[in-house]
């Protein structure tokens, strides 16, 4: 916890100095022009990796970058609730789902029965994530890292396909005022790959 109170300080007399007047113009409103929805992982930084700043990005993390397929419901829903904030109230225009190698949350798309019973939500909240499995286990892939990486870009586009369920969000990328980016984030080389949807592969950003 000191560490973090250091930053706290180190934040104030630094960062927030420099940029004293974007924070005074933020005061009143946000006006974010992407929404990023990104792996909870500790490794992925949606700020540092696209070098934006406070007001630019409205950022949804849960494990796996999971988008639920749209439903009406009376239950509490996180997720589904900030993508609607965001493209109805705060009019995005852009919305990344940005994954990233070596997920957990994939990884344990793959864990026992016994095991993921003893993480009972987590268990609960990848089912999202089933027919993702399913189509990478329709493949025989013998490799470990292979089916690791598959999983985790098949995950992005399957989310991806997700968000065109919200009838605010197909309309919007219907007309055009909405577009939707696929993102694969490899931590160790901080490389980020982008779909290409007119070829089906992740490229290389340059
Ligand atoms: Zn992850």
């Amino acid at each position: 916890m000191q560490k973090l109170l250091e930053g706290l300080n180190k934040f104030k007399e630094n960062d927030f100095e420099t940029h004293k007047e974007l924070f005074e113009e933020l005061r009143e409103a946000q006006n974010p022009h992407t929404l990023f929805i990104g792996c909870s992982d500790s490794r992925l930084d949606p700020n540092l990796i696209t070098q934006t700043l406070p007001g630019e990005l409205f950022v949804v993390r849960n494990i796996a970058n999971i988008v639920p397929p749209y439903r009406k419901s009376q239950e509490y829903l996180s997720t589904t609730s900030a993508i609607e904030y965001a493209v109805k109230v705060l009019k995005i225009q852009h919305i990344v789902v940005c994954g990233h190698s070596n997920c957990g949350g994939c990884r344990s798309l793959y864990l026992p029965d016994e095991i993921l019973s003893t993480i009972p939500h987590t268990k609960k909240w990848l089912e999202l994530a089933v027919p993702v499995k399913n189509k990478v286990l329709a493949d025989v892939i013998e490799e470990k890292g292979k089916r690791e990486w598959m999983t985790e870009q098949i995950n992005i586009l399957e989310q991806m396909k997700n968000l065109l369920t919200y009838p605010f969000i197909q309309e919007k990328y219907t007309e055009k005022t909405l577009s939707i980016y696929g993102w694969y984030y490899m931590i160790e080389t901080g490389e980020v790959y982008i779909y290409n949807k007119q070829n089906g592969l992740f490229e290389l950003s340059n």
